[in-house]
Parts: structure tokens; sequence; C-alpha cells
């Protein structure tokens, strides 16, 4: 009994799930869904180079990638889909670590449960493409420097001349 009363004033730690879901504390560490980084822009880092595709142990990403043409004419090849099944992720993180762009992280947003398996399997490449920057425009010619101010002395001397010039020298 002195145990079991012990109890009765020790304040609870487990969590009240899903009614505590607002004030919900989950470690910023805690791996729960693969996703590409993207900036304020929209723009995601990845380039497309299947360095995570083949380390990836279960075959989780499958990715493609496409050629584009960029505004000054070059052709570029870019991530066209990035697809990530959730259902065979064992969260190993290799595709983090490997990633040479560092274009990956994990989300720790724990609420995944769906109803099928299909719907586990995610786009992550999902936002909207924003196109490259244009190519920085040529640099404008430098303009001519301005013709040097006249030196105090020559101006003086140039007043003295005009005043002893008579109006037949001009
Ligand atoms: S996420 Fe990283 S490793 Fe994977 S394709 Fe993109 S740049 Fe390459
Ligand atoms: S965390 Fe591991 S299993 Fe999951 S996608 Fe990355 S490499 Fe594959």
């Amino acid at each position: 009994m002195q145990v079991t009363g012990k109890e009765l004033v020790t304040p609870k730690i487990t969590e009240c799930y899903p009614e505590n879901r607002d004030t919900l504390q989950i470690s910023d560490r805690f791996r729960a869904e693969l996703t590409l980084k993207y900036d304020e822009e929209g723009r995601h880092k990845c380039i497309g180079c299947g360095i995570c595709q083949m380390n990836c142990p279960n075959g989780t990403i499958k990715l493609t990638t496409k050629m584009v043409e960029l505004p000054d004419g070059k052709k570029k090849r870019k991530l066209d889909k990035y697809l990530y099944d959730l259902g065979s992720c064992t969260f190993c993180m290799l595709c983090v670590t490997t990633c040479p762009q560092n274009a990956l992280e994990f989300s720790n947003d724990f609420e995944q449960a769906v109803f099928t398996r299909d719907s586990l399997v995610k786009q992550l490449n999902y936002k909207p493409e924003v196109p490259d920057a244009p190519a920085p425009a040529k640099a404008a010619p430098a303009a001519k420097p301005a013709a040097p101010a006249a030196k105090p002395a020559d101006a003086a001397a140039a007043k003295s001349d005009a005043a002893t010039s008579t109006p037949t020298d001009k």
C-alpha cells in the first residue's frame, strides 16, 4: 500500500497522445520521414547524381532525371522525380550522410499512418520547379574617365589672357 500510495501522488510521465497533440514535443533528431531541403526561394539542392539511390540498402529511393536547356543555351541534367518509399525505409540515414549536396534531411513529423502501402511512396520534389536564375548579364564597358578639371593656376592664366586680348584677337 505504501508503494501504491506513492505512485498515486507521483506526476505522470506517460504521453496522453493524441489529446496532447498541440503540446507534444518530438525530438529534432527523431527520424520520421526523408525530405528534400528547400531554400526560401523554393529551390532544392539535389542534382540528380543518384548516389543516395545507390547507397540505399533497401531500394527505398528511386529517382529519374531529365535534360533541360538553360537560359544561356547549355544543357544540364536535372532531377525529374524523386520517389521515396517510407514503408521500406530503415532510417539508417546512409542517403543523408553520403549526399554530396547536403540536399536531404529527416523530418520529425511522426504522424505517417495511412491505409494503403501505396500511400507511403512519396515524391519528394513536390514543389513546383523554380527556373534557374538567368545567366548574369555581361558587364557594360567602363565609361571613359571625365576630363580632369582645370588647375586653378591654368584657370587664372586663361582669365588674364581674356582680359588682355582685344576684340581683333578673336
Ligand atoms: S539527394 Fe543528394 S545524393 Fe541523392 S541524387 Fe540528389 S544530390 Fe545526389
Ligand atoms: S534512411 Fe537508409 S533505408 Fe531509408 S532511404 Fe535512406 S539509405 Fe534508404
